[in-house]
């Protein structure tokens, strides 16, 4: 782990323009390790040329906007992608035409990529990670505000606020590191989690009428009917995935979003590994928080059933 570190160090010192990508469907972890490390590396390298790319998401645009940039830009490039396992969910596919392909990311190593990968799922997040590099090597990297702005959120993020089972004494160190850079926690509080009148309608919808099985999976369904109904977009309803986490008997839950072309499934589990179920229908993930993807509603009951399966 240390070579690969400094090699990525030595990396990011060598080339004078980094593209930055993550995955698609953003969480803030996602956007949050991508501009973060923008910042990071503009605030210490202020020559280099430092972009982040993919798709816009509105609801998480007080984190930064992404950059627009033609191919030409990738002509020896260092591309950087963060918080992704797989080649397939990368967001922006140009990500190959750079020189040089590092990947940084928490999740468990599933498809290996990239001429550097620095792989630890004993971090909660890539957030977490990038502070945890920049510690390291304060010789090379400095932070500021705006930076700890970005990695403070994906940490919230990626750890339910710092309450689940993720955080470890090294999550608080570097937590309490961030804070020192005077940004505004009730702020990213506010923006990540305070709710539009109608989300909070859909929410007391969700309570009202998920269904559950007898094993403790529990699961709800927003179609395009019930976005039209609300008023609301899909990130936001699908946002609220973790309302049934508040009652106790549910083990397992999860969302079926209604896309397009498919059909976007989120799971979460309070104790019980559901990774191995998403890996089965398209997706992966971690242990506890997974999402997979159907072309089917005839589907939604295999899922389920797959789901019971691993319910002990
Ligand atoms: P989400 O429900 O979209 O927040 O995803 C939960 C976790 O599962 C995140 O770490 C995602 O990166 C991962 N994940 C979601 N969808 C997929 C997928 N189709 N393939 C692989 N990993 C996924």
């Amino acid at each position: 782990m240390e070579k690969i570190k400094k090699e990525i160090v030595e990396a990011i010192k060598k080339h004078s323009t980094i593209i930055i990508h993550r995955h698609v469907h953003p969480d803030p972890d996602a956007l949050g390790s991508q501009i973060g490390l923008k910042a990071l590396l503009k605030h210490s390298y202020p020559s280099k040329e430092v972009y982040v790319v993919g798709e816009h998401v509105d609801r998480l645009q007080f984190l930064g906007k992404m950059d627009v940039i033609s191919e030409d830009t990738y002509m020896g490039a260092l591309v950087i992608v963060c918080d992704t396992a797989n080649l397939s969910r990368i967001s922006d596919s140009r990500y190959a035409f750079g020189n040089m392909l590092i990947k940084i990311d928490h999740h468990p190593e599933y498809e290996t990529f990239g001429d550097l990968s620095w792989v630890d799922p004993s971090y909660n997040s890539a957030s977490e990670m990038l502070v945890d590099l920049c510690v390291e090597f304060p010789e090379d990297f400095t932070m500021n505000k705006e930076a700890a702005t970005s990695f403070y959120a994906g940490i919230l993020s990626d750890t339910g606020n710092l309450m689940n089972g993720n955080i470890t004494p090294r999550t608080l160190k570097l937590v309490s590191y961030l804070r020192t850079y005077d940004f505004h926690p009730e702020r990213i509080h506010n923006l990540l989690h305070v709710k539009s009148k109608n989300s909070t309608r859909l929410q007391q919808d969700i309570l009202m009428s998920f269904k559950v099985t007898d094993k403790g999976v529990a699961y709800f369904i927003i179609t395009e009917d019930l976005l039209k109904l609300y008023n609301i977009d899909r990130n936001e309803a699908s946002n609220l995935v973790n309302t049934l986490s508040s009652v106790r008997a549910n083990k397992i839950w999860a969302f079926f979003i209604e896309y397009p072309s498919e059909i976007r499934i989120r799971i979460r589990a309070r104790n019980t590994p559901i990774d191995s179920v998403a890996r089965q229908f398209n997706g992966g993930g971690h242990p506890l928080a997974s999402g997979a993807t159907i072309h089917s509603w005839e589907e939604v009951d295999q899922v389920i059933q797959a789901l019971n399966q691993v319910c002990p």
